[in-house]
């Protein structure tokens, strides 16, 4: 069946405003990257990007991805694919609009499950942009099959004893608290019964963030060197037993809870490397038909019209996915 990603007309004429938006005020904020790196510079971005944060919301496009009752719009998984596919474009652009990840996933996680105190201690502070957070998932032994997952939550009175090794924590280093996946316990129902995810705020003793694991460029925390997805010792870490989200009824939900906060994360991420990769396939065409060279400008070259034609192609498949 053909899917031609139409939306309301409504809701089309904000998609335009979204991509005059990030192109005119958000995309310029890149001169400033390095700056917003130095000491002060998180301080600095949350002042210039504060009244564009006002122009989203007066828009009614501020966290999207939560449901009214908690402060968003209640979209659904299409219009925020296509909002994503726009935010994608610049790597300021999600945080602008309330719908960074982590945070975006974590809060839609606090929201649907985790408990009211939860959603008001740490949610509402995701929301507003005052806290930053991390979710805590994949082990050096454990990823693509998290049933493998041996980082332990041992109940000790009023407190949880979490120990264990994660990596790939996105966010960790620079977090106000992380979302951990623990094993709670072994189930007769199985695996898929015996997680549970806890709040751990960073700070708590026995939270040792070895170091920054470089993937995708972002700087260590120490180093300054390309890293940004913690690998973190969990060492005897104790947090009040009211940290597992969902209270006592979320013991052993951890694996239903991960599947409605990565389920629509990936449709995210997907839809923003479609945006990463129209706004390079633009200047792409741009230089085709601005430099000129052996007689022509490059769009008349057969060549680089097949290279244009191929990615297109390319990008049009990877949407219909
Ligand atoms: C940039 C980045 C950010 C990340 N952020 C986070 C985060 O914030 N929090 C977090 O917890 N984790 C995070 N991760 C970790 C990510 O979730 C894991 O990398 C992922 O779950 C895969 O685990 P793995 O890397 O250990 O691969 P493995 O599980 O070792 O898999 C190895 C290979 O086997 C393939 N494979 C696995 N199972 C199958 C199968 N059934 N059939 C066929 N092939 C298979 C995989 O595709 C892969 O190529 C991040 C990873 C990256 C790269």
């Amino acid at each position: 069946m053909a899917w031609d990603f139409e939306t309301e007309p409504e809701f089309e004429a904000k998609l335009e405003w979204m991509r005059h938006f990030v192109r005119e005020e958000i995309i310029p904020l890149e001169t400033l990257a390095h700056e917003f790196r130095q000491p002060g510079g998180r301080e600095m971005f949350a002042k210039i990007v504060a009244p564009l944060k006002e122009q989203v919301k007066a828009q009614g496009l501020w966290a999207a991805h939560l449901p009214p009752d908690m402060g968003g719009m209640g979209f659904g998984q299409v219009r925020l694919g296509l909002m994503h596919e726009i935010l994608g474009q610049c790597a300021f652009a999600p945080s602008v609009f309330g719908n960074n990840a982590p945070d975006s996933g974590n809060a839609e996680l606090l929201s649907v499950g985790g408990t009211p105190e939860q959603r008001e201690q740490w949610m509402k502070p995701l929301l507003a942009g005052t806290m930053r957070s991390c979710f805590s998932m994949t082990e050096p032994g454990a990823g693509a099959d998290p049933t493998l997952l041996t980082t332990s939550a041992m109940r000790d009175g009023d407190e949880w004893v979490i120990n264990g090794h994660k990596w790939f924590s996105s966010n960790a280093s620079i977090s106000d608290f992380l979302i951990v996946m623990c094993k709670t316990g072994d189930s007769e129902h199985g695996a898929y019964k015996a997680y549970s995810m806890i709040i751990v705020p960073t700070r708590t003793p026995g939270v040792n963030i070895v170091r920054d694991v470089p993937t995708m460029g972002e700087p260590d925390h120490k180093t300054g060197e390309p890293g940004g997805h913690a690998e973190i010792l969990y060492e005897n870490v104790r947090v009040p037993f009211a940290n597992v989200v969902g209270g006592e009824a979320g013991i052993g939900q951890g694996f239903a809870l991960a599947q409605k906060r990565l389920g629509p994360g990936r449709i995210h991420h997907a839809m923003r490397w479609l945006g990463q990769s129209q706004r390079a396939f633009d200047m792409l065409c741009e230089r085709a038909l601005t430099r000129y060279s052996h007689g022509s400008i490059l769009a008349e070259k057969q060549m680089i019209q097949d290279w244009i034609a191929e990615s297109h192609a390319e990008m049009q498949a990877a949407r219909l996915l």
